[in-house]
């Protein structure tokens, strides 16, 4: 009888190009999947329902996927630090797998559980997965972590790839005697999102699972990915992959992914083609770099990088940003992005940014209450990602461009010309011209007549206002 290997399946749900998974294998012919449903998650009070109900459908796919294989996905709804350790002796496995994270809370848990299984005399190995390049491997001459994009993207990008890894093609499971054993010690049946407390209704922008990962992975390489220099930042247009919450939960390997886009490049027969791909890969490298910064700064997860932003007086007025949660500004760009994400659990990038900027530079309200409010929101929430975004258009982090600042009309004007993004998350204004859409000069009567807002604020004189409070704050900390 092989010895049994349990893996610890985090942000990594799938069977196929799974690093641990794959050296679990190589090591025994009994490997069997868990996952566990930690509290210390689920009870978080800012869950996104999408993300829940996107999280749940990986999971049905990757129980499949190991019951193919002949094995089996155990679901725990416990703290990893008391249930794995359990598991593990109680099922007599000699060793549990997991993949590392760069995230603070996975780190400690991880810390905790690996010190439970030492107690519990039960091996544990972790490996790097969910990365092309862990972030010890990519440090300046001077063996520091980069804090600017550039110098980071010129050493990352010159490094060879990592080819995929094999797939669980075929796994020894448990025993019928060893399944009652799992279930009397807590493995339970997958639950609905319903049942966790959570309620989702709208479908996804990509559905749940490996092979819709794979599938939009293969269209978006075939279709778009050559125009994607091009198209990305028309919000209009489904020029980008959609794939943000698969890489976040691993429902698709980082090396399947590059190897996509070698595939492509290898095909591409213009100059415009090869550019397309080349800046895809740059935000997969963008992807990296923010989580590097998280693994070497986890402070960032706590507030502003820079000085300035430290104890920054924020205006904070909570009917402004209850108005920009809820996508009624007066400001159509910005009102049309916040609804896309209340309601689909997905922005497009553009948009990401200019509604940060908007809460930041023109409602002047602290960043972290959008960050959070992303958090709640957001299908493909990452906190590495996240934080960096907010961290970014906020100027607070590490950015050599201090103060960023957009303009929301020009914004709408040069990436949604047509106003079609405008037109179809904010419904009301449809029918009025395109420049109305697009400047927001929307006569008061006409906003009436639509049950539109007027702006909360004055671009222009918020935009001074901010500069004004940045200067005296950093006079302030130079003193
Ligand atoms: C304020 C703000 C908050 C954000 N929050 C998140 C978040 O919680 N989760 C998240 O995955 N991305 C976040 N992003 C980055 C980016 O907006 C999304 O990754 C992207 O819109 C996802 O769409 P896509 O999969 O079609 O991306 P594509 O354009 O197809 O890009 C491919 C992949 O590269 C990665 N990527 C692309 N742009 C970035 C970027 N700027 N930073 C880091 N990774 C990037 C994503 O994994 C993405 O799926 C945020 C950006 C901003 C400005």
């Amino acid at each position: 009888m092989s010895d049994l290997i349990l893996f610890w399946h985090r942000r990594d749900l799938r069977t196929s190009d799974n690093v641990g998974l794959a050296a679990a294998r190589d090591r025994s012919d009994k490997v069997v999947g868990v996952f566990c449903l930690d509290p210390n998650i689920l009870e978080r009070d800012d869950v996104a329902p999408v993300r829940m109900a996107y999280l749940l459908g990986c999971l049905k796919e990757l129980q499949d996927q190991y019951q193919k294989a002949g094995s089996q996905l155990l679901i725990l709804h416990d703290q990893p630090v008391q249930a794995l350790p359990k598991l593990a002796t109680t099922l007599n496995a000699v060793a549990v797998y997991w993949n590392k994270d760069v995230e603070p809370y996975s780190r400690d848990r991880d810390r905790t559980v690996a010190s439970a299984l030492s107690e519990a005399k039960v091996e544990y190995q972790a490996f790097w997965d969910q990365l092309l390049h862990h972030p010890q491997e990519i440090v300046s001459g001077a063996g520091s972590p980069y804090t600017v994009y550039s110098p980071f993207w010129k050493n990352w990008s010159a490094r060879p790839k990592a080819a995929p890894v094999a797939n669980l093609a075929q796994a020894e499971g448990l025993s019928d005697a060893e399944r009652d054993q799992a279930t009397q010690i807590g493995a339970i049946a997958l639950p609905t999102a319903r049942k966790l407390g959570f309620e989702w209704t709208n479908g996804f922008v990509l559905e749940p699972g490996e092979t819709a990962a794979r599938d939009r992975l293969a269209e978006f390489c075939d279709q778009s990915i050559t125009d994607y220099d091009e198209q990305r930042n028309q919000p209009a247009i489904p020029g980008t992959s959609t794939l943000s919450a698969a890489l976040k939960f691993g429902a698709i390997g980082i090396r399947t992914v590059w190897a996509a886009t070698a595939e492509a490049d290898e095909q591409a027969r213009s100059d415009e083609a090869r550019s397309g791909i080349r800046v895809w890969r740059q935000e997969l490298a963008w992807r990296e770099f923010y989580q590097h910064v998280m693994f070497h700064f986890p402070e960032l997860a706590e507030g502003p990088y820079r000085d300035p932003f430290k104890d920054f007086p924020w205006e904070n007025n909570e009917q402004h940003f209850q108005a920009w949660c809820e996508g009624r500004t007066g400001y159509p760009i910005v009102d049309a992005a916040m609804r896309q994400m209340n309601e689909t659990g997905w922005m497009h990038n553009r948009c990401r940014m200019i509604v940060a900027s908007f809460l930041t530079k023109d409602l002047i309200i602290n960043w972290q209450k959008g960050e959070r409010y992303f958090t709640q929101k957001l299908m493909d929430w990452d906190l590495s990602a996240n934080n960096g975004g907010w961290q970014w258009s906020a100027s607070s982090g590490m950015d050599p461009k201090p103060l960023r600042i957009f303009n929301p009309a020009s914004q709408a004007q040069k990436f949604d010309p047509d106003g079609e993004y405008i037109r179809e998350w904010v419904p009301e204004l449809s029918s009025l011209d395109t420049e109305a859409l697009v400047t927001g000069k929307i006569d008061a009567g006409d906003r009436r007549a639509c049950g539109y807002p007027a702006p909360i604020v004055d671009h222009k004189k918020r935009q001074a206002e901010f500069k004004q409070r940045y200067a005296e704050q950093k006079a302030r900390n130079n003193t």
